[in-house]
């Protein structure tokens, strides 16, 4: 198994519906350290991501994930917009390309490093995203297995940000009040490896 456009459209199906479950969760941790809209912001996105997925002729996987970042890039405002339209855009870019998927993973950590200067450590998604691509990478030939994986590793690290003082985004302006909070970004991406897990489990019982 890998993943085809099926599998693609089915992800970020399950995506948008996290959201929308999720979406006051989301912006009561954003109330919390920064300014109350990641819910609102995330759903507004997958919402437009849903409706231009539908207007998609049949294409790849590369192609389903390039226009889920090129309209989160264009919907989401904030700080996440561009940081998940870099994730998706990524993933699109390197499966045309002829990569794999966790090449995709890693090219998408890698865009969002660069765009938001963020390390592990710094009370952001980044602290999900780089323990959810590594662990991705590391059961790699199992797909099945990488996306339980990299769920289990993305929730632990959301988990991890919890103490944390932040150092980027809105929540550094609290400073040590950041801590003992949540970060929401960590939360988000939290939700997007789970729903991956669920699809590709899905897909596997196939
Ligand atoms: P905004 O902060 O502009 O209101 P959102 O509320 O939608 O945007 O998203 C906030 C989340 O974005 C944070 O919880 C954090 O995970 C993430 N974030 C903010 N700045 C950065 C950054 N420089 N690098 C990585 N992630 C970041
Ligand atoms: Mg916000």
């Amino acid at each position: 198994m890998s993943v085809d456009e099926a599998l693609a459209r089915e992800w970020i199906a399950a995506v948008a519906e996290s959201v929308r479950a999720e979406a006051q969760h989301l912006t009561d941790l954003d109330t919390a350290i920064g300014d109350g809209d990641h819910g609102v912001n995330l759903r507004r996105g997958f919402d437009a991501v849903t409706t231009a997925l539908g207007g998609l002729e049949p294409a790849s996987a590369g192609d389903v994930l390039g226009k889920t970042g090129t309209t989160l890039l264009s919907k989401v405002g904030g700080a996440s917009g561009p940081l998940y339209g870099t994730v998706f855009r990524a993933l699109g870019k390197t499966l045309r390309q002829g990569g794999t998927f966790a090449e995709g993973l890693r090219a998408a950590l890698d865009g969002v490093r660069q765009l938001g200067k963020a390390e592990v450590g710094d009370k952001t998604m980044v602290d999900a995203l780089t323990p959810a691509v590594d662990a991705y990478a590391s059961t790699e030939a199992d797909e099945t297995d990488a996306a339980r994986a990299a769920a289990a590793a993305a929730k632990a690290g959301a988990a991890s940000t919890v103490p944390l003082v932040a150092r980027k985004g809105r929540a550094s302006y609290l400073g040590e009040r950041s801590a003992g909070h949540l970060d929401p970004g960590a939360a988000s991406t939290a939700l997007i490896f789970e729903a991956l897990a669920r699809v590709t489990a899905r897909a596997n019982d196939r």
